[in-house]
């Protein structure tokens, strides 16, 4: 079972990424087998229903033909393609987009153009090809079976062509089960391929979403948000405290020495610190607290309704961790880091003030460098507040 569904996804997983080669067989393989079970129905039906039965047997014979020589010719392209050099081939590519137009010409004329079956071809066939394979090599291949297919309008029009030889009964052509089973056996083949790609390039497409917004978002080394994205909250959760009119806290971190870590212990183990420290600081806010990644070794903590006394707390708390938590290095070296933090705190009152009040706990920061570093200092014009 395992096996099957590693196939199965293996096999989804080249009909869109494979090359242009791959792409092709991969859908010629499933035309193949859908036109080799088409055939094999078709024959079982011509063989169980009498002579006499209500169905245009003419029809159902010549539909039983082609549908085996183009399963036929469908297999023996997927093979040609096993000894095709140039696997981003345009030209194989186009043999067969345009078979695969041409077969479904030809089974639909049969069916009857003015069908269901032609309806789901018609519209779904241009939107798998144009998600899997480039839109010039789609649309003329789609222009030679329009103009097919209005020919055949016209030869109908001038009594020239027979509307759905397979079809006895014309006027109620749903009266003929064994119509009913063919035209459903077409529809279900285009139909659950037109729904797996459909389905498949939706999830992709979300995945796909989901891993952009990460990686703009997130920084790669300590997955805490990066500047862009903290900035972002900052604005948003000043304006917020404004509205509200809420305390709002703000602390910069900044590791100590961190250079000299890097000199001594080489840049890896300073990006394991690095990230011990992002962690630390992680484990110490609660889930409404942002953090995020402000430069080299810098962080930004944002806390939304913490007014500065309960600020402090939290930083020193980060602080006092941090000091106390010694990283133990792959070859067994133990490195202990620590970190001075600016902090800043205020009820916002207008948002000309953002740039300032992140500027004073830098200010503070530096004080906290000059003051001999591994403390918080508070921003001057809150020293009190707090
Ligand atoms: P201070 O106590 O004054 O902050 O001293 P410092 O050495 O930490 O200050 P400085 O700003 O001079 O140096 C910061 C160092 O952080 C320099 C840079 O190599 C290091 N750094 C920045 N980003 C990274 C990173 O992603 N990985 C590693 N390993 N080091 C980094
Ligand atoms: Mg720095
Ligand atoms: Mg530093």
């Amino acid at each position: 079972m395992t096996q099957f569904r590693t196939r199965i996804t293996h096999f989804s997983n080249t009909i869109f990424d494979g090359s242009y080669v791959e792409k092709s067989q991969c859908i010629f393989t499933l035309i193949a087998l859908t036109l080799g079970c088409f055939a094999i129905l078709l024959s079982f039906t011509l063989l169980l229903t009498d002579a006499a039965s209500n169905i245009n047997r003419q029809g159902y014979v010549e539909l039983l033909e082609i549908s085996s020589v183009c399963s036929l010719y469908s297999l023996i392209l997927t093979m040609i393609g096993n000894f095709i050099k140039d696997r981003e081939s345009r030209w194989y590519a186009h043999v067969c987009v345009f078979s695969y137009v041409m077969v479904n010409v030809f089974i639909l004329f049969y069916i009857g153009v003015y069908s269901m079956g032609t309806g789901i071809a018609l519209a779904g066939a241009p939107i798998i090809g144009l998600i899997l394979f480039d839109r010039r090599l789609i649309f003329t291949s789609l222009g030679s079976g329009l103009l097919i297919f209005i020919a055949f309008n016209v030869f109908m029009l001038t009594n020239n062509l027979e509307y759905a030889p397979i079809v006895q009964n014309q006027a109620e052509p749903y009266r003929d089960p064994i119509w009913l089973m063919t035209m459903l056996t077409f529809v279900s083949g285009h139909l659950g391929l037109l729904v797996f790609i459909g389905h498949t390039s939706i999830s992709r497409w979300k995945e796909r979403e989901a891993q952009v917004t990460f990686l703009s978002t997130t920084d790669p080394l300590t997955h805490l948000s990066n500047r862009r994205h903290l900035m972002e909250h900052y604005q948003q959760e000043y304006q917020r405290a404004i509205r509200q009119q809420s305390p709002l806290s703000i602390f910069l971190v900044d590791l100590d020495h961190f250079k000299q870590v890097n000199d001594t212990f080489g840049h890896l183990s300073g990006d394991e610190a690095l990230k011990v420290a992002a962690w630390t600081l992680k484990d110490t806010l609660r889930e409404t607290d942002l953090v995020g990644r402000y430069g080299g070794e810098e962080f930004l903590v944002i806390l939304p309704d913490t007014d500065g006394r309960a600020a402090i707390q939290v930083a020193d708390r980060f602080r006092r961790a941090l000091q106390a938590n010694a990283i133990e290095l792959p070859d067994g070296q133990r490195l202990t880091i620590t970190a001075s933090i600016g902090l800043n705190t205020s009820i916002p009152k207008s948002l000309t003030d953002l740039d300032h009040f992140l500027a004073s706990a830098d200010k503070a920061l530096y004080q906290a460098k000059n003051n001999g570093r591994n403390q918080v200092t508070i921003a001057v014009e809150n020293e009190q507040a707090a």
